[in-house]
């Protein structure tokens, strides 16, 4: 594992954010840290990088302990988030100028590139750039060192779209070679890319899982019947979102298997006259778990 917390706890006055959160993040993976507004993705990625202080519990980054990150681990990770630290005062060309020397494995024709895709004007000022373009600045400053690791903290927020696709394009480039975490409510955006989910609510991670399984296991499921829907008083524990609406019946099932499902059906409902199933988008899968927690499902 790249990177991993053990019954993380931070607290903010009489706030728990962390509530012993256990992630384990596998070398190579672009692993999506999702959930509501305010279920602590930042305040974990804030621990990890060393920005806070666990209240109880540790992290482990690159085999060290984040709270003794040095300099060494971190010429190896790159770092993007919504509110980075920029020396505002400097052109892009001279941050940039600035950050070479503390990365040995600077690459300057990855830079080129990088700059070339991103059109960024090197010779303002930071503190005149855009947000858009200061969220660009900041992954031209963390992608030429080929990091090991890669953490994105909401990075496409004020990003226009066609920015959003260079920057998964610049993010891309490197991929396979380096580990990524990222955190983003732009599921739409990560879908293709990311091959583990991890959901965290109230501080806690109640499910991590590759995207393979993830996606094999949850699936849409409608069912239209000759006749007029109505829920089934039983429902399966494995149906969530269970909605009927004229003659279709439709859920999510959790543990589906094309071996069972017409034996759970036939078991529940008559005058069944079709079953379509459909793979579920990242972005169901976070409004499916979102509202199974909200209504006490899981
Ligand atoms: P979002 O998706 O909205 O960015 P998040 O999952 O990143 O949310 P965090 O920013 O980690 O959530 O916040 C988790 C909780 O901790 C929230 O309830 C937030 O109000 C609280 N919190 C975060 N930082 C602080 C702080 N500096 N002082 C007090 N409370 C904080």
């Amino acid at each position: 594992m790249i990177l991993q917390t053990h019954g993380l706890h931070r607290a903010f006055g009489r706030h728990e954010a962390l509530r012993g959160l256990d992630l384990s993040v596998p070398e190579g993976s672009a692993f999506a840290l999702i959930g509501a507004n305010g279920a602590g993705k930042t305040t974990t990625i804030k621990v990890l990088m060393n920005i806070l202080e666990p209240s109880e519990g540790a992290a482990t980054i690159l085999g060290v302990d984040s709270r003794k990150l040095s300099p060494r681990e971190l010429a190896q990770i790159g770092y993007v988030s919504e509110n980075q630290d920029m020396p505002g005062r400097l052109t892009a060309g001279q941050y940039l100028n600035y950050l070479r020397p503390f990365y040995p494995s600077w690459d300057r024709e990855l830079e080129h590139s990088i700059l070339s895709d991103l059109r960024l004007p090197m010779e303002r000022k930071i503190h005149e750039l855009s947000h858009g373009m200061r969220m660009k600045l900041a992954l031209a400053c963390a992608l030429p060192f080929r990091p090991k690791l890669l953490i994105l903290d909401e990075p496409f927020s004020g990003l226009d779209p066609l920015v959003r696709d260079d920057f998964m394009q610049g993010v891309l480039q490197q991929a396979g070679e380096m580990t990524v975490l990222i955190s983003s409510h732009e599921l739409a955006e990560i879908e293709g890319v990311v091959t583990h989910v991890g959901f965290i609510d109230e501080g806690k991670l109640l499910l991590a899982e590759s995207m393979d399984h993830l996606t094999t296991r949850l699936r849409e499921v409608r069912v239209t019947l000759e006749k007029e829907a109505s829920v089934p008083q039983q429902i399966p524990d494995d149906w969530l979102q269970v909605r009927a609406i004229g003659n279709v019946l439709s859920f999510v099932s959790t543990r589906f298997s094309e071996e069972t499902i017409a034996g759970k059906l036939a078991a529940l409902l008559t005058d069944i006259r079709r079953v379509d199933v459909q793979p579920i988008a990242l972005r169901s899968i976070f409004t499916t778990l979102a509202r199974a927690v909200r209504e006490g499902d899981i």
